[in-house]
Order: C-alpha cells, then sequence, then structure tokens
C-alpha cells in the first residue's frame, strides 16, 4: 500500500458520499497495474515483517480459514496457503484478480485459494473465516482510508474467536531538521515571481490586467509548495526530539468512527543542542500479536520510522514550517494535532498543527497553527 497516485493537485472527487466509479478511477486503477504490486513486493521490511507473522505464527494459519481483503498479487493469501491455511479467500477489486488467480494456480494452490475478484463491501462468502489478513496501510497509515474496508470485512466476516493480521496500529509524530523546507520556500518565490512577468506582459501585450487573480494564484501555489506535506526518508539525526505518539489502533475492535478524525495534544522535549525546527515528521508501525485469548507466538513488528538503512515505501510524511524555528536541548513543544478526511476525496486527508514552545531559556513562543493536506 502507500502507492497510490493522486492523479489532481486538488484531490477533485465526487463529494462526501463516495462514488464509485470516482474512486475507481481515482484511487483502484493504480493496483490495477503490476508496476505498483511489484514496488510493494520489493518493500523487504514490509515483506519480512508479513512472511515472519505468518510463518513465525503457523498456529493461526493450519487447517484455518483466512480472508486476504486485497489480495494485489495474491502473495499474502500464498504465504497462508503455505503455512497450511484449509482454505483462504483472496479478494481483490481491481483486474489485479486475474493476475492473482495465475499465480496460485502456477504456485499449485488453487484448491485452497480462492481468488474473487469484486469489493469486500459486495462480495459474500460461504463461511466465516478464523483470520482476516490485510496490508492496508497507506501513507501516515490512514491516507487511503481502505482500513475502512478491512473493519467491514471483519463486521461480516471474522468469527468471534477470529483473529486479525496485522493486529494493531499507531500513529507517531517528532520535531525534525530538514533543509527541504528552504527549497520548497523557493520554488514558490520564484513561481511567484513568474506570476508577476505573466501580469506585466499580459497588461503590455493584451491589454488585459490579471493582477486580481494574484492572491487566488498566490493562495493555489502557497497549498501546493507548502502545505502539502512531503514523502521522505529522514535519517534518524534528523529528528530533533521525543516521539510521540498521536493513535493506537486495536484492529480487532476499532470503528470506522475512531478513525474518522485523529485528535491528540502531545509534548515533545527538544534532545538537540541549537538546531533548527523546521517540521514535524510522521511515520506509524503496526503489529501482529494475535488475539488476548490467542496471542501470536511470537509478536511481530513492522515500523516505517527513520531508519539509517531499514527504509520502506511509505518513508516518512514530513509537515515542513517556513520558516524553521531555533530550538535547544530542553525546549519543550506542546503540539495539538488533527487530522481529518478531506471533502472532496475521503481517502486524502487535511491534518492541523498548533504549537506552543517553551524554551528552557529565553520568551515563550505563543501558539501557532499550520494546516497541511496529505495529497
Ligand atoms: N495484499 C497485497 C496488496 C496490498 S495493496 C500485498 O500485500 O502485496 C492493497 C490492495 O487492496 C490493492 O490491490 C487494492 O486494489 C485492494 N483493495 C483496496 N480496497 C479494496 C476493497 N474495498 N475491496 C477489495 N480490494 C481492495
Amino acid at each position: 500500500m502507500g502507492s497510490f497516485v493522486n492523479s489532481s493537485r486538488n484531490g477533485g472527487g465526487g463529494g462526501a458520499v463516495v462514488d464509485k466509479g470516482v474512486d475507481f478511477a481515482q484511487y483502484f486503477c493504480t493496483y490495477g497495474f503490476l508496476y505498483h504490486q511489484k514496488e510493494m513486493l520489493c518493500d523487504r521490511v514490509r515483506m519480512d515483517a508479513y512472511f515472519n507473522a505468518i510463518f513465525v505464527n503457523k498456529q493461526h494459519f493450519t487447517g484455518k480459514v483466512v480472508l486476504d481483503v486485497g489480495t494485489g498479487s495474491g502473495i499474502l493469501a500464498i504465504w497462508s496457503a503455505q503455512a497450511g491455511a484449509r482454505k483462504v479467500y483472496a479478494v481483490e477489486a481491481t483486474k489485479m484478480a486475474e493476475h492473482a488467480r495465475a499465480l496460485v494456480k502456477a504456485n499449485n494452490l488453487q484448491d485452497v485459494v480462492e481468488v474473487i475478484e469484486g469489493s469486500i463491501e459486495d462480495i459474500t462468502l460461504p463461511e466465516k473465516v478464523d483470520v482476516i489478513i490485510s496490508e492496508w496501510m497507506g501513507y501516515f497509515l490512514l491516507r487511503e482510508s481502505m482500513f475502512d474496508s478491512v473493519i467491514c470485512a471483519r463486521d461480516r466476516w471474522l468469527k468471534p474467536t477470529g483473529v486479525m493480521y496485522p493486529s494493531h496500529a499507531r500513529i507517531w509524530v517528532a520535531p525534525i531538521r530538514s533543509g527541504v523546507g528552504e527549497h520548497k520556500m523557493g520554488d514558490y518565490q520564484s513561481t511567484m515571481d513568474d506570476w508577476c512577468d505573466f501580469v506585466d506582459e499580459t497588461k503590455t501585450y493584451y491589454g488585459v490586467d490579471m493582477s486580481v487573480l494574484s492572491k487566488p494564484f498566490a493562495e493555489e501555489q502557497k497549498k501546493y509548495y507548502l502545505q502539502t506535506s512531503l514523502w521522505n526518508n529522514l535519517h534518524p539525526n534528523q529528528v530533533i526530539g521525543s516521539t510521540a505518539i498521536l493513535k493506537e489502533i486495536d484492529c480487532l475492535t476499532a470503528t470506522v468512527n475512531d478513525i474518522l478524525e485523529v485528535r491528540a495534544d502531545i509534548c515533545s522535549s527538544i534532545t538537540l543542542e541549537n538546531t533548527r525546527f523546521c517540521g514535524y515528521g510522521g511515520w506509524f508501525d503496526v503489529h501482529f500479536r494475535g488475539r488476548k485469548e490467542d496471542p501470536a507466538q511470537q509478536e511481530i513488528e513492522l515500523t516505517t520510522a527513520p531508519s539509517v538503512d531499514n527504509g520502506t515505501h511509505w518513508g516518512q510524511q514530513v509537515f515542513l514550517l517556513h520558516p524553521p524555528i531555533r530550538v535547544s536541548e530542553g525546549d519543550n513543544l506542546s503540539v495539538s494535532f488533527s487530522m481529518n478526511r478531506s471533502n472532496e476525496n475521503h481517502r486524502l486527508m487535511e491534518v492541523d498543527f498548533s504549537c506552543e514552545i517553551q524554551p528552557v531559556s529565553g520568551k515563550l513562543i505563543p501558539r501557532f497553527s499550520n494546516k497541511f493536506y496529505i495529497e
């Protein structure tokens, strides 16, 4: 997951009620390409985590009925079968289902794995399942809103004693330093310089004054260059303060309502001497723990935290401040966070940060707010 490319800058889309045709054109279309499936299949951290989760905890699979929500290439369904599942229902909304079916057959698992092409919301299964496995995580965990579909599957098809793979998820944030902000500001400024030349020339050569559009153009470009979160592979030494959890999700019990909006008040203290607070870095992790009454033999973690050599295709999301703020070791950030779905496209997110800085020495920096778009 995390490879869905938003085709328009502004999200576009069909209003609050999800239009299936629009959703297919905007969201599902990318998953129909082997190219995108391969990107996920090449993410070693992701692959190792799911592989280990399944094969280290074979007892959850042997002789059991498994549902793979969004099977894509079929990889998780195939592993579940190889771990001894009695039956695996592998549901995929896109035409990738045909490739998954071919892969299952080529690996001689067609008697165990049944690939079903359709939305998990629409299909019916002949029985309830012991395990739901899915790789539903988007950038910053919740982008793509695919967990809704996993919840729907769980509520319809998981036995009361069933197990979720993964079983838990968390969203993390930390203050960071980065040089990217200056580049983005430079890009924004040169775009605005170019606009000024354009306004002058249009007036001179064509006799029309465009300057009334300068403000909306600036707003549009500001949103694009300065307020859109960035994909980044942060080095751990770019994290300049303590990390904090924004959200914890128990996949067995969470409801759509629980994830529609994420709100948190957190504190972070700066851990570096005299540095620049350039923005916030956000990431997630998920865990495979089984369930309380039926725990995993060994808990497996999949983390997308900043790392020197274990980067994932999810990287981290970076939310930049313009300009950065000087901070020093021991300074305290008190941050209020909220994340909601975009009105135009329920799979994209809008994020608000507000922050007050209590420095160890010197004057308090009063609360300031920043809005961002995860596109
Ligand atoms: N399980 C695969 C693919 C993960 S990507 C792997 O781990 O490699 C997520 C997949 O879920 C995509 O192929 C997407 O098309 C599919 N998907 C997303 N929402 C779905 C839904 N509601 N019903 C069926 N498939 C869905």
